[in-house]
């Protein structure tokens, strides 16, 4: 259980949260209630639906059929069956993610669990698992954000939830910069499923989760790890989706 995890099922976590007042998780106004946006934050946060790309998730502006993939995923089926978002990669959408991911401020991951939690509906046979980081970087960070949402979303849901179910054996460098054949270069052999945990993954659904999806690359790498090991459906669900060509959509 990492540092963060263990602090906010402590007691004084839990005290500690309980004394200060509820502040919006964008922007840190003062608000009536723990977990909900100022009305400010709240409209301009932009919540995914339908229509969009049965595999990515990616909006469609028209509704093409519940089945419908989008052109990238025509050309490229990616490994995981379906990835969703919570709301669009925009301005508060990253401040909430920096903020859980630099910003020290693990109660935010209860609020992303609640966003999220739609999108795991229909995953109670599912097993969430963390889409994982090199532990280089949780040495210099202290925690994985993804793993502090995951153990959120199932406190939530009553879905089990593996935390060491995948390695990140390989550490990457970033990808934002990088083009889609340097990124799955990159990517090769980065997730392995622990020895341990393949007989846990073989025939099984699996939910995973992240904080953001960028061009899915990673989830994309993690999930064909997962298939490997034998897993039966992997779905990425996550907080915030980077939407491909935001022009189309309005
Ligand atoms: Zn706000
Ligand atoms: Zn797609």
């Amino acid at each position: 259980m990492g540092a963060w995890a263990a602090y906010l099922k402590s007691g004084i976590g839990q005290v500690i949260a309980f004394a200060l007042p509820p502040r919006c998780p964008g922007c840190g106004a003062v608000t009536g209630e723990d977990h909900s946006f100022c009305a400010d934050c709240w409209q301009q946060l932009d919540f995914l639906g339908d229509p969009a790309c049965a595999a990515c998730g990616d909006p469609f502006a028209l509704d093409r059929g519940p089945d419908a993939l989008c052109g990238a995923c025509l050309a490229d089926r990616p490994a995981f069956d379906r990835a969703r978002g919570a709301v669009a990669y925009g301005e508060i959408a990253r401040k909430v993610a920096l903020r859980l991911k630099y910003g020290g401020r693990p109660a935010l991951a209860e609020t992303i669990a609640r966003a999220i939690a739609r999108l795991a509906d229909e995953e109670q046979d599912a097993l969430i698992v963390p889409i994982p980081l090199h532990r280089w970087r949780i040495w210099r960070r202290g925690y994985n954000q993804a793993a502090l949402i995951a153990t959120a979303l199932g406190r939530r849901t009553g879905i089990p939830v593996e935390l060491d179910l995948v390695r990140r054996v390989k550490a990457t460098p970033v990808l934002r910069a990088m083009g889609p054949a340097a990124r799955a270069k990159a990517l090769r052999g980065a997730f392995r499923v622990t020895g341990r945990h393949r007989a846990m993954v073989k025939g099984r659904a699996i939910l995973l989760v992240d904080d953001v999806y960028t061009t899915g690359a990673t989830g994309n790498a993690c999930a064909r790890a997962l298939k490997k090991a034998g897993a039966a459906r992997v779905r990425l669900v996550c907080w915030a989706r980077v939407v491909r060509d935001e022009a189309e959509r309005h």
